[in-house]
């Protein structure tokens, strides 16, 4: 096992080109996550992806034949409840632009919704988004209410192509009101942030992996955390030689945590 797993408490993990790509799994998922209860360490999972519900992310980790409860899975959406919570710790209303699910998430940190005398603007991926909707965030945002997104992908992968993403609406916001947004996913350190917290760990217990430098990487990195970059996704070797700081580990495949390195 890598020695750096011996401080490890808790890993808190990308999916997409880590775990998978698309529908086909990157290693023995059930393996990988019974040599992580073995050894002892607690296993998250985060993404910026508000698009499925923790839900759906449990039932596509079934397809794969494994079974994650409900809080192991960090989204946007929550990175967005706790960073809102960080700032107004009493709650409040927000005006949101943006899914039910992301609605429901900032209703569980004490956010409910508003169209009247909001405390912030909350924005995220709409699919139901109207000239209307994105008027009334603009002038909120316009007279001065705080202004948070939950994540800046400017797109999402599907079959047919790229797809818009948040991003794509995040920008539309931002180019409408001239402000820029206080964004809660990855590369900020939000989402690892809000895991720690449910863990009830310190940052340098913890252990980030994933195959984003800009994102995964740099956004553990600004947690504090330990991070690891796998090269089963984005990021290759070619990459690193211009990536500062460099992650603490780098993995062909995320099973190779596990291989004895110990000497
Ligand atoms: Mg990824």
């Amino acid at each position: 096992m890598n020695t750096i797993l011996n401080e490890t408490k808790a890993v808190i993990l990308d999916m997409d080109g880590v775990l998978w790509k698309s529908n086909q799994p990157l290693c023995d998922l059930k393996l990988l996550f019974q040599s992580f209860t073995e050894h002892h360490i607690q296993y998250l999972f985060a993404t910026n992806n508000a698009l499925r519900t923790v839900n759906q992310y449990i039932e596509k980790f079934h397809t794969f034949g494994v079974t994650v409860e409900e809080w192991q899975i960090l989204t946007s959406s929550i990175a967005t409840g706790y960073l809102l919570a960080k700032d107004f710790p009493n709650g409040g209303a927000v005006h949101i632009m943006g899914s039910k699910a992301l609605e429901a998430t900032l209703l569980e940190y004490n956010f409910t919704s508003t169209d009247e005398n909001p405390i912030a603007v909350v924005g995220g991926l709409d699919m139901d988004v109207s000239y209307e909707r994105i008027a009334k965030a603009s002038l909120f945002i316009q007279a001065g209410i705080p202004f948070y997104f939950t994540n800046p992908d400017a797109t999402y992968p599907t079959p047919q192509g790229f797809l818009p993403g948040a991003g794509t609406f995040l920008a539309t916001l931002e180019t409408a009101s001239g402000v820029r947004a206080k964004i809660a996913g990855k590369p900020q350190p939000f989402v690892f942030e809000a895991g720690l917290q449910r863990l009830g760990i310190k940052a340098c217990e913890a252990l980030v992996v994933g195959d984003r430098l800009e994102t995964d990487i740099l956004g553990g990195f600004r947690a504090g955390c330990k991070t690891a970059l796998v090269l089963t996704g984005v990021a290759s070797r070619e990459d690193l030689k211009t990536w500062k700081p460099s992650p603490d580990l780098v993995l062909d495949n995320i099973i190779n945590l596990f291989d004895d390195t110990d000497g």
